[in-house]
């Protein structure tokens, strides 16, 4: 436990790194150090708007800081993390942690030597919709999860698994604890070299069930989660900021706010189906992430989203990708 604020840079301030040096801006406990991009231009237009100071190259800017955000596109995600890690900095890596299991495997275990954290920017598990799920005893069966997005040439550097369906893989996750036993898998290219379109059937030791879609190649966007366990059914919209959950209930006094259907009979008694819409708490995910980050750096709480959970992410993305590329060969 500290006082003091974390000194922090960002590396990488393009789409998303600019959004993190403005939250460091905003946080009492952190000290925006200053930022660094191979593209210079790019990082003296963000510093102009944002104040930060532009550091020309990556050792300066370490020699600055105690722990950084790296931001940059995924391939250079191990490169850039080693060397601020060998460094003895703490490392806020934006999702998905690397672009191979080797490369996370390695960073975990430097992290580990030089006593540093790892925290992964999987930013849906604080999606507030998510979250308002907490209060309820989550043990699905089954988990359908759709996400749609249009085509746009970022995160086109890797399948769409490795860019948008790892964000869904992390969620489930954290929905099931059990070990993932089987993965069914298959998906195309559409509008790239790569695979555009994804889905996966995961089947946890538990005996849950998971169905995954993923597609880069839509009108709009989507992104839902469907829970479904003994007597409860839950439906989360991420993107609209919706819970809705229904549950089956004794008495309809047991949950006087909930909405009651009539009576039915559920093995020869008596139920009700209550209808909720748990309070979602509006709040912006990445300045709680970033929030997180800083407050584990300070020894007040604990990465959210460890290095540990990114890879384990990864390691089922990677799963699914090379079981879609047989199916499709
Ligand atoms: P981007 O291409 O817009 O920005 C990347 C920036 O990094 C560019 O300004 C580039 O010049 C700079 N850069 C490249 N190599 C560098 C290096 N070695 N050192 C320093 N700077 C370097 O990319 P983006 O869309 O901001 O994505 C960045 C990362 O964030 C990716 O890993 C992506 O998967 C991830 N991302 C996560 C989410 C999320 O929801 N959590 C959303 C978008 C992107």
């Amino acid at each position: 436990m500290r006082n003091d604020s974390v000194k922090v840079g960002v590396i990488g301030v393009g789409h998303l790194g600019q959004h993190h040096v403005k939250h460091y801006g905003g946080l009492s406990n952190a000290d925006l150090a200053g930022i660094y991009d191979t593209d210079t231009d790019r990082a003296v237009s963000i510093a102009k708007q944002t104040n930060a100071r532009v550091f020309q190259d990556l050792d300066s800017l370490l020699d600055a800081v105690e722990a950084v955000s790296i931001v940059t596109p995924t391939r250079f995600h191990a490169e850039v993390a080693e060397k601020c890690i060998r460094a003895g900095k703490h490392v806020f890596i934006e999702k998905p942690i690397t672009k191979t299991l080797e490369e996370s495997d390695k960073l975990l275990l430097f992290a580990k030597e030089k006593g540093v954290l790892i925290q992964v920017g999987h930013i849906e598990r604080l999606n507030p919709a998510l979250l308002a799920l907490q209060p309820y005893t989550i043990n699905p069966k089954f988990i359908e999860i759709q996400r749609l997005a249009p085509y746009t040439a970022r995160g086109t550097d890797v399948p769409v698994v490795l860019d948008l369906m790892i964000h869904d893989i992390d969620i489930l996750l954290s929905l099931v604890d059990s070990p993932v036993k089987t993965i069914r898998a298959t998906g195309l290219s559409i509008l790239t070299d790569s695979v555009d379109i994804a889905h996966a059937r995961i089947r946890f030791g538990n005996g849950t069930v998971a169905s995954i879609m993923s597609s880069r190649v839509a009108k709009n966007k989507v992104r839902k989660v469907k829970v479904f366990q003994r007597d409860l059914y839950a439906t989360i919209d991420l993107l609209l900021g919706l819970t809705e959950v229904y549950k089956v209930v004794n008495d309809p006094k047991d949950d006087p706010e909930a909405i009651m259907t009539a009576p039915f009979d559920y093995n020869g008694s008596e139920r009700f189906i209550a209808y909720e819409k748990p309070a979602v708490t509006p709040g912006d995910a990445l300045r709680m992430e970033l929030d997180n980050f800083i407050k584990s750096v300070q020894g007040e709480e604990t990465p959210i989203v460890t290095g540990k959970a990114g890879r384990d992410a990864l390691k089922v993305a990677m799963d699914i990708q090379r079981m879609i590329i047989q199916d499709i060969h």
